[in-house]
């Protein structure tokens, strides 16, 4: 079966008829109708866990960032209505949801192509958080150029926002910036990152940064460690260039930065980022935060996982005699930390899950 990112909610029946009849390939160059399987609205929320959702609000991007194939593969931007995002939002609550992560290429932009009049994310933020039974909103991903202070007074004055900004830098370096079509210097980026900071109480910020873009130098990588270790992540993913057939960068050949300086640079980034981290959990150790309940941690059943509203786990042993189910909400008290999670001690649980919990039944013969 072969199709294209502009019907991916036809996946199921497409699959249904290669099943009964063969290959089949159905490729569209622009989103399939309303109703037909090609809207955002039609691929409808994901939700892996009965607790938390992610709701995709706009599909698409209008930028066109020289690294990138989405613009290409994805078409330009199209927001879903504000109406039927804040409805589905309120079915999903209605069916124990508690948590939803709201989804695009550059969320900051949802609904310019709506209307250009008013700042419609920051609206959309408050709305969504004000749907009964939502507990918390993040949303992912922002475009730094787009960050607008009316996003900022949002997240500020919507205590169901998380106090999460997850804000791409890709690269410190202006000139590397500028190659990579992000439209905004470093300056203007940790200007919006201060805004942000003193606006949003307790904000942790995370982000993403590639390593050995076409044409990097010594210096250009040395401006990105500066703008790291200024804006101070609480993590970041970082990423060894990769050229993606069809974009500007992968172009660029003869100026590809030899893999062994790119695998130097990414290590020295690390280690600047972990630094960074490991200070920012550092100082939570004594606070008590509240975390939503994942259930026993993937890496040691024997500890339960959570995560906190900064979007940080939490490992924390089980209290004999004090339940605490995935999907209910918990006070802890953080008593450790490494640069990637914090350990902590249970000290009470705040909300019971929300959602149905289907108990297995036993199933005896005769
Ligand atoms: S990196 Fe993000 S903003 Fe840039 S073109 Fe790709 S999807 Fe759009």
């Amino acid at each position: 079966m072969v199709f294209g990112t502009h019907n991916l909610a036809r996946a199921p029946e497409l699959l249904r008829l290669a099943a009964s009849g063969g290959p089949v390939v159905e490729i569209l160059d622009a989103p399939a109708p309303e109703g037909d399987g090609g809207s955002a609205a039609a691929l409808g929320a994901v939700r892996e866990l009965p607790y938390v959702a992610w709701v995709t609000i706009q599909t698409g991007c209008d930028n066109s960032c020289a690294f990138c194939i989405v613009p290409q593969v994805r078409g330009p931007e199209v927001s879903r209505p504000p109406d039927e995002l804040v409805g589905e939002v309120g079915a999903l609550a209605g069916s124990g949801v508690t948590e939803v992560t709201l989804l695009g290429q550059n969320v900051n932009s949802y609904g310019r192509d709506i209307t250009r009049r008013r700042p419609l994310f920051a609206e959309l933020l408050r709305s969504v958080g004000a749907v009964e039974g939502i507990r918390r909103v993040r949303f992912t991903s922002p475009h730094p150029k787009d960050l607008r202070p009316e996003t900022i007074a949002a997240m500020a004055e919507t205590p169901e926002v998380c106090p999460h900004l997850h804000l791409p830098l890709q690269s410190g370096s202006d000139r590397i910036l500028t190659a990579m079509r992000r439209g905004y210097t470093a300056e203007r980026y940790l200007e919006r990152l201060a805004a942000a900071r003193s606006a949003v109480r307790d904000l942790a910020v995370t982000t993403d940064i590639i390593v050995g873009f076409p044409g990097e130098t010594e210096d250009d990588f040395e401006a990105t460690l500066e703008v790291a270790a200024a804006a101070g992540y609480d993590s970041a993913y970082t990423f060894i260039f990769s050229p993606r057939p069809g974009t500007r960068a992968a172009a660029l050949e003869d100026r590809f930065v030899p893999a062994e300086v790119v695998a130097d640079r990414f290590e020295r980034l690390r280690v600047v980022v972990e630094r960074s981290a490991l200070a920012r959990h550092e100082a939570r150790v004594g606070r008590v935060e509240e975390v939503l309940v994942e259930g026993p941690s993937k890496r040691d059943p024997a500890v339960v996982a959570g995560r906190t509203g900064q979007n940080k786990l939490v490992h924390f042993a089980p209290v004999p005699g004090r339940p605490v189910g995935a999907g209910s909400y918990a006070l802890v008290e953080v008593t450790g930390a490494a640069p990637h999670h914090l350990r902590g001690d249970l000290i009470e649980v705040t909300a019971a899950p929300r959602h149905k919990v289907r108990i297995p039944l036993a199933v005896t013969a005769g």
